[in-house]
């Protein structure tokens, strides 16, 4: 699967300014509904806005 650390800009759409970048800040595995996700926090290069991201952890690997 895709791996994802701190000072990685990744393509998120920003709620505030529409910058179509984030960065993440953080990196955090964790349980949701019973399966493992990626929690990122990020933040918005151009307004500063804070935001996060759950990606499910099995969404690239082939079953
Ligand atoms: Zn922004």
């Amino acid at each position: 699967m895709r791996q994802y650390q701190a000072g990685e800009l990744i393509e998120k759409r920003c709620r505030k300014c529409f910058h179509d970048e984030a960065k993440v800040m953080k990196v955090e595995r964790r349980e949701f509904e019973e399966k493992m996700v990626l929690f990122l926090l990020c933040q918005c290069p151009e307004c500063g806005m804070n935001d996060d991201e759950l990606i499910p952890e099995d969404e690239s690997v082939n079953k």
